[in-house]
């Protein structure tokens, strides 16, 4: 029988992977996961610094969210929510996140994952529009730098070039906005609420450009993940709402990475007083256990599109999986874990200590800007600190300190050169300490070569 890395280049097509490369450098087999830690093939034990992929919160090994599972698999493994159909693990997913989310009047629909979740969003948004009459109204801003997926419309509204490049992406009716990262984009003399003040003007412009009557929506990260976690600038979203109200132009507020408790808030929705008509969540809904998402949207854009379901016959949109009993039940129970064991107030306690250690961390030759805030950041690295200068992408510095970081112990993730962190939001003070010595040593090393 081969191994599992022979199979693996024998057979699997890798997302997010250098295909070229991939059978030079092989995979890196995972085989188990305990608290904030996993360990590869070898047993050699990683500190996941980004959760997976910014989802397990709850850390590996959660013996509830098992027991869960394994219940409603054998209780009921499969049931829809398609032509009034209901489940009970369902159901109370959808109470439990009307009472949670800031969205006024809400109704709660089931997805698996965060680019369905949004997908569905531009979808009700379009539908929604066309049964008020007036189908023009429809183009959707998201902002440079955005993440919200990566099907034909949620990569559309992603604003990174590899998320479009060779795809023929984005396609009509999609447009971008400026990039609200103040250290990169803000101008010299140029005060944080100055350069909030300018995007929102810029969003403004945009709108007026394009025609108030033809812009139905704005998405939007709280802090943007991928894009190299971006913490708007003071004032951003208050002036950003101001100018969607102005122009009816709808707020749906992309909470895939920020929902739960990473910025120090159950929702990034409440760290920024953003009053979403529409939010998605995902990933930490289940703490990444199983496949499941959730778009949650207001009274007031339920409302007409209920009203031409029944003009219609049906709200003809649904999958297959959304809303599954399996993980619709394992949500339910993080849900309950996050109340019990008070993630919020844990993620508050610990979080000086990612946000302080990285801060301190901008001493180091290599750093540019340390930003975050709560159980997620970001050091971005530069060439020259002074003038902000950027390294030649071929030397590609984040992969290359990311990879280090992983020789002596740490899972992160770079994009471009900034590396991110996000480890799950159970971890304990000493961990985040030990995971913040392990990258030093990973960016001393790439300093000592770059030189
Ligand atoms: N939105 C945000 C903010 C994300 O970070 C992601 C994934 O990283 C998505 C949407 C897409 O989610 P998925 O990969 O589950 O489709």
């Amino acid at each position: 029988m081969s191994t599992v890395a022979e199979a693996d280049l024998a057979a699997l097509f890798h997302p997010y992977t250098n295909l070229v490369k991939h059978p030079e450098t092989g995979p890196m087999v995972i085989t188990r996961g305990q608290g904030v830690r996993v360990y590869d093939e070898a047993g050699k034990e990683y500190i996941e610094g980004l959760a997976g992929l910014w989802c397990t919160t709850l850390g590996w090994g959660e013996e509830r969210l098992a027991e869960v599972a394994a219940a409603q698999m054998r209780e009921l493994p499969f049931y829809h929510l398609f032509s009034s159909k209901a489940h009970t693990p369902g159901v109370r997913l959808a109470e439990a996140l009307k009472a949670l989310a800031p969205v006024s009047d809400s109704k709660v629909f089931l997805a698996c994952s965060g680019s369905e979740a949004n997908d569905t969003a531009i979808k009700m948004i379009w539908y929604r529009n066309n049964a008020l009459g007036r189908p023009q109204k429809k183009k959707i801003i998201s902002r440079e730098r955005a993440y919200h997926g990566v099907t034909v419309a949620t990569g559309s509204l992603t604003g990174l070039p590899v998320n479009q490049r060779g795809f023929d992406l984005p396609i009509e009716r999609i447009l971008h906005t400026g990039c609200p990262h103040y250290w990169r984009y803000g101008e010299k003399g140029e005060s944080e609420e100055q350069f909030a003040t300018r995007r929102a003007e810029e969003l403004e412009k945009l709108i007026l450009a394009e025609g108030p009557d033809t812009v139905a929506a704005f998405f939007a990260e709280p802090v943007m993940g991928a894009g190299g976690v971006i913490v708007p600038p003071k004032g951003y979203f208050e002036k950003i709402q101001a100018v969607l109200k102005k122009y009816d132009v709808l707020l749906v507020a992309d909470e895939v990475i920020t929902g739960f408790g990473r910025t120090g808030n159950m929702f990034g929705c409440d760290t920024f007083g953003i009053r979403p008509d529409m939010m998605t969540v995902a990933k930490a809904l289940s703490s990444g256990y199983l496949p499941i998402s959730a778009l949650i949207v207001s009274g007031e854009v339920f409302e007409p599109i209920k009203a031409q379901s029944g003009e219609i016959g049906s709200f003809g949109h649904g999958l297959t999986y959304g809303g599954h009993p399996v993980p619709a039940a394992v949500a339910l129970e993080t849900l309950k874990i996050y109340a019990e064991r008070d993630i919020v107030g844990h993620v508050r306690k610990v979080a000086p200590v990612l946000q302080d250690g990285l801060r301190a961390l901008q001493q180091h030759p290599l750093v540019g800007e340390a930003r975050g805030l709560g159980l997620i950041g970001a050091l971005e690295l530069v060439a020259d600190k002074d003038t902000k200068t950027a390294f030649d992408p071929k030397l590609a510095v984040g992969a290359r300190v990311v990879a280090k970081a992983q020789a002596h112990g740490v899972i992160l993730r770079a994009m471009g050169d900034a590396v991110a962190f996000a480890p799950p939001l159970v971890i304990e003070a000493d961990d985040i300490r030990l995971l913040l010595e392990r990258f030093r040593l990973a960016l001393d090393e790439a300093h000592g070569e770059l030189v």
